[in-house]
C-alpha cells in the first residue's frame, strides 16, 4: 500500500472550490492527487487544454496551500554575471556578446567582490551565471568562489548552468565530476537550474543548438545532486516547442527528481521577445504563463518549489501566480542582465519592504527563506514600514 505524504492528506481536508468541483477533469485530478500523490502525462497534457484557466489555477492553489499553507518565499540576493562573452549563440539569448564585442565583459575575482560589497551585509545569496568563456577553465572560477567566500563567508553562491559546468569541464580536460568537486571544495554552494530550455532535443536543435543535450543537463544535476549540492530547474516556453514538448519537459524533471532527488525549485518563465531573435517563436501569453505556473504545481509532486520568477514575469503577473500554485517569488535581486537584456522592465530597485507588500497583496504571508529552504522568517511590516522577522526558524 502506497504511503500518503501529509500534504495529500492535507489536500483531502481542504475545502473544495466550486471551479474544481463542478469539472470533471479537475475533480478527477484532485482525486488522483489525494490517492495516488501523482498525475499522469496524459492528464498534464489535458490540463494544459483545459478551457478553465480559474480551476486549473484553483487547484493548484489548493495542492500549494496543502503544502506551505498560505505562505510565500522569498530571499535576499543579488545577481551578479562573470562574463557576457560566449562562444555558442543560443537563438532566444540576448545577453551573449562575441569577444571583440565593445560591450564585452568578464569580471576578475576583484571587481566581482567589489559588486557584492556595497550590498554584502543585507544579501545572503548571490547568484552568478554566464557565458562560456572562451578561455576560462575550473581556476578561474575556483579563484571567483574561493574570494567571495573568503571575503563574505556568509554568502551563499549559487552559480552555473549545467551548460557552463560542461563546458569548464571540457576547457580543464577533467570529468564532470571532478570539476563539480573542485568548485564544490571553493565554495559552490548550490547551482541555478539555467539552460533547460526545453528538455526535448528537436527543439533545442531549433534554438539552441551546439548546447548540452536534455539528457546531459539531466546528468549534470544528477551529479551535482550526487555531491549534495541542491540544484533549481528552470523551462524556457513560448519559443517554438508544442504543448506536448513542455508537458515532456515537465515529465523528464520529474523522473530524474525521482531518482537523484535534488532540485529545489523549479522556475519556469517565457520567451521575451525583440525584433531581432528567434521571429518564429510563437510567445506565451500572461493566461499560458499563469497555466503553466498551475500545470507545473500540479504536475511536479516531488519538486517542493514552483516560483515566479519576477525578473522575467515582471511584478504584476507573478504575484498573480502566487495564487495559481506558486510558492517563491525570488528576491530582492538588485542587479539582473539576462532578462533585462531581452526586454524585462521589472524594476531592479525593489526594496524588501516593496517585495513583502507584493507578496502580502496577494492574501500571502512573507516568509524569508536562506537559500536551501531550511531556514526562515515570518515577516512583517510595522505601520512605519519597518522590516520585522516575527518568527524564525
Ligand atoms: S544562453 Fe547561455 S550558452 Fe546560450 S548564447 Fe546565451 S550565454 Fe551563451
Amino acid at each position: 500500500m502506497s504511503v500518503i505524504a501529509r500534504w495529500q492528506q492535507r489536500l483531502a481536508s481542504l475545502e473544495v472550490p466550486l471551479a474544481v468541483s463542478s469539472n470533471t477533469l479537475l475533480s478527477s485530478c484532485l482525486t488522483n492527487l489525494i490517492d495516488k500523490g501523482r498525475l499522469s502525462e496524459e492528464e498534464g497534457m489535458e490540463l494544459m487544454n483545459e478551457p478553465s484557466l480559474i480551476g486549473v489555477s484553483s487547484l493548484a492553489d489548493m495542492v500549494k496551500r496543502s503544502r506551505f499553507e498560505d505562505k510565500v518565499f522569498y530571499n535576499r540576493n543579488l545577481h551578479v554575471n562573470t562574463t557576457n562573452i560566449c562562444v555558442l549563440a543560443c537563438r532566444f539569448c540576448a545577453f551573449r556578446k562575441g569577444p571583440r564585442h565593445k560591450d564585452a565583459y568578464e569580471l576578475s575575482p576583484d571587481q566581482f567582490v567589489d559588486r557584492i560589497a556595497p550590498l554584502a551585509s543585507d544579501i545572503d545569496e548571490v547568484h552568478s551565471v554566464g557565458g562560456l568563456h572562451p578561455d576560462w577553465d575550473v581556476d578561474e572560477y575556483a579563484d571567483i568562489f574561493s574570494t567571495i567566500k573568503g571575503k563574505f563567508p556568509w554568502i551563499h553562491i549559487k552559480a552555473l548552468t549545467a551548460i557552463e559546468i560542461i563546458h569548464i569541464s571540457k576547457r580543464s580536460g577533467i570529468t564532470i565530476l571532478q570539476t563539480l568537486h573542485r568548485l564544490k571544495d571553493a565554495g559552490l554552494d548550490s547551482i541555478p537550474g539555467g539552460g533547460a530550455e526545453i528538455l526535448v532535443d528537436s527543439v533545442r536543435d531549433k534554438i539552441c543548438r551546439g548546447k548540452e543535450s536534455s539528457d546531459e543537463y539531466l546528468e549534470v544535476h544528477s551529479l551535482a545532486h550526487r555531491l549534495d549540492i541542491p540544484t533549481n530547474c528552470t523551462m524556457l516556453f513560448g519559443t517554438v516547442e508544442s504543448i506536448s514538448d513542455r508537458i515532456t519537459h515537465l515529465i523528464r524533471l520529474r523522473d530524474q527528481q525521482d531518482s537523484s532527488r535534488g532540485f529545489q525549485c523549479f522556475v519556469p518563465y517565457p520567451f521575451l521577445q525583440d525584433h531581432s531573435r528567434l521571429p518564429d517563436a510563437q510567445l506565451a501569453t500572461s493566461s499560458e504563463v499563469i497555466r503553466m505556473i498551475a500545470v507545473s504545481r500540479l504536475m511536479l509532486d516531488n519538486i517542493p518549489h514552483i516560483k515566479a520568477y519576477r525578473m522575467n514575469l515582471g511584478d504584476h503577473l507573478s504575484s498573480i501566480c502566487l495564487n495559481a500554485g506558486a510558492d517563491d517569488i525570488d528576491g530582492t535581486v538588485g542587479h539582473e542582465e539576462i532578462m533585462h537584456d531581452a526586454g524585462s522592465t521589472t524594476r531592479l530597485d525593489t526594496p524588501e519592504s516593496a517585495l513583502i507588500r507584493l507578496i502580502t497583496s496577494s492574501g500571502s504571508k512573507p516568509i524569508r527563506r536562506n537559500s536551501t529552504y531550511d531556514q526562515y522568517s515570518e515577516i512583517e511590516l510595522n505601520d512605519s514600514g519597518f522590516i520585522l522577522p516575527i518568527v524564525s526558524g
